[in-house]
């Protein structure tokens, strides 16, 4: 794109999209990677064959997001534009934000990319969807309640390109293991299941969307890695949401949305960067 020209034009559909819920559920579903959609402004790059892989978006994620928050009537927050054009879930420092290279793929778009063009990609998808998202978690501490946040992603099932991943979900935690814990006993019982424990992936320091809206307020919360492949179709994305919703509820995890040693006052970011 031009460099200061607006990333989304009118004709673009919003930087985000929303279930609508309550904001008295104890549960919050946020889904970074949801769309492999590209604002019109990149269209005139080549996207062949980028968007439809697992670098351009996270497969069955949105279905599998959608399907959890009509189940437990709760709220969900979606990225709707490619992890290619801004990866939500990264800091826009973070050369992995906006990149020239993902998993050994070039990205033409994104190539010596201008500080003007960085800024709106955040200025365009990435600030719009995490003040959203943080407008979310504000009405459920007005209406006296801290959500459980699950953080939905699907992860490809190729390691390096060669190793086949045998785990069916990842749970990913960092120091608060609240509700990391309980999902993973929830999940022990059933042999047939594949669950690990942050492998391949844990959380990280460069996890911005568990780093700011979830760890820097202290709410509970765990990030989900459903192997790709096995929610590659509607169906499947419902099935294997439906095995997380109900190790949710053996979980008894939302109930730690009214644990009153929940800290919450402090705004996403502020202070900490
Ligand atoms: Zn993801």
């Amino acid at each position: 794109m031009i460099a200061g020209q607006q990333l989304l034009s009118p004709k673009d559909p919003p930087p985000y999209a929303v279930v609508d819920g309550p904001s008295t559920s104890p549960l919050l579903f946020l889904c970074d990677h949801a769309s492999n959609r590209i604002p019109e402004s990149l269209g005139t790059f080549s996207w062949d064959g980028l968007l439809d892989k697992h670098i351009g978006y996270d497969i069955g994620a949105a279905i599998a997001t959608h399907h959890l928050a009509q189940r437990f009537d709760a709220p969900a927050v979606l990225g709707n534009y490619s992890r290619l054009v801004a990866d939500l879930n990264r800091f826009p420092a973070d050369p992995t934000f906006a990149p020239e290279i993902s998993d050994e793929i070039a990205i033409p778009a994104n190539k010596a990319l201008s500080p003007k063009s960085r800024q709106a990609r955040v200025d365009g998808v990435f600030a719009p969807y995490h003040c959203r998202v943080a407008m979310q978690i504000d009405s459920h501490i007005q209406a006296g309640v801290t959500p459980v946040v699950f953080l939905i992603h699907s992860m490809t099932p190729q390691l390096n390109g060669l190793n086949s991943r045998d785990m069916d979900i990842d749970v990913m935690s960092m120091s608060d293991r609240r509700v990391a814990a309980a999902v993973l006993k929830a999940f022990s019982g059933d042999d047939n299941l594949v669950v690990t424990d942050n492998d391949p992936y844990e959380l990280e320091d460069t996890d911005y969307t568990a780093i700011v809206h979830c760890q820097r307020r202290n709410l509970p919360h765990v990030q989900i890695e459903f192997r790709q492949d096995l929610i590659d179709s509607r169906e499947n994305a419902v099935h294997w949401a439906d095995i997380l919703g109900d190790a949710i509820e053996r979980s008894g995890v939302r109930s730690l949305a009214h644990d009153p040693t929940a800290e919450t006052s402090c705004l996403p970011g502020v202070g900490n960067d």
